[in-house]
């Protein structure tokens, strides 16, 4: 059992590098972009203690469809149906303009499966804290100041889901926008 586990995830994550391979992250230093999704799985498994495997994979592979030429069937024939599934709900539909996703990001997330709410909290956990840790190259403070404004509306709709990852944001929150 183990070892199936063990190189399941590895394929994933193998899958995931290559798809991301020529992206990098917005701070200044311009990390991989893979940094993130394997740090959002991390998040799951280190600090929520999620154990779901199906959970885990759809972490790693979060992105892959938003941000790269990955097709949800793709994912589904190599991961299975329920992991194609939780990746959908966490993807938003690019061809819609950027304000209408990120108003539809707050709408529907408290719609969200539980397995789709634990990966969208470590995800803005992780992303909140990466904009903690350096500003994006050419992002004002009001930017960021919204972006944390946002992440809070999105975060509202996923609470009752894990209560670790929602004290980690609301410790964000407080200091950011000095509430709570
Ligand atoms: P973006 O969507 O352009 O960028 C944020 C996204 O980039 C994150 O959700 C994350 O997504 C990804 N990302 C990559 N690198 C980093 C990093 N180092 N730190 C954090 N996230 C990273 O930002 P928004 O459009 O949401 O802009 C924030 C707010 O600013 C908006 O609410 C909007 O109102 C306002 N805005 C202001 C503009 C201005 O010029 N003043 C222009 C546009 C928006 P993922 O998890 O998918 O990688
Ligand atoms: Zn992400």
């Amino acid at each position: 059992v183990e070892s199936r586990i063990t190189s399941e995830l590895i394929e994933c994550i193998n899958f995931s590098a290559i798809k991301h391979k020529d992206q990098r992250r917005k701070d200044p230093e311009e990390t991989p972009y893979i940094n993130h999704p394997i740090g959002v799985a991390f998040i799951l498994t280190n600090e929520a203690k999620i154990t779901d495997l199906n959970v885990i994979k759809a972490a790693v592979l979060h992105d892959t469809v938003e941000d790269t030429e990955t097709t949800l069937d793709e994912i589904e024939q190599i991961f299975g149906q329920r992991v194609r599934d939780i990746v959908n709900e966490v993807t938003d539909d690019k061809y819609l303009p950027k304000e209408e996703r990120k108003q539809l990001q707050i709408i529907h997330a408290p719609g969200c499966s539980r397995e789709a709410k634990l990966v969208k909290l470590a995800d803005k956990l992780y992303n909140l804290r990466d904009l903690e840790r350096s500003t994006p190259m050419g992002w004002s403070d009001l930017r960021v100041q919204e972006y944390f404004e946002w992440s809070k509306k999105v975060v509202e709709g996923l609470r009752g889901t894990n209560s670790a990852l929602e004290a980690e944001l609301d410790k964000l929150f407080a200091k950011r926008l000095n509430v709570n």
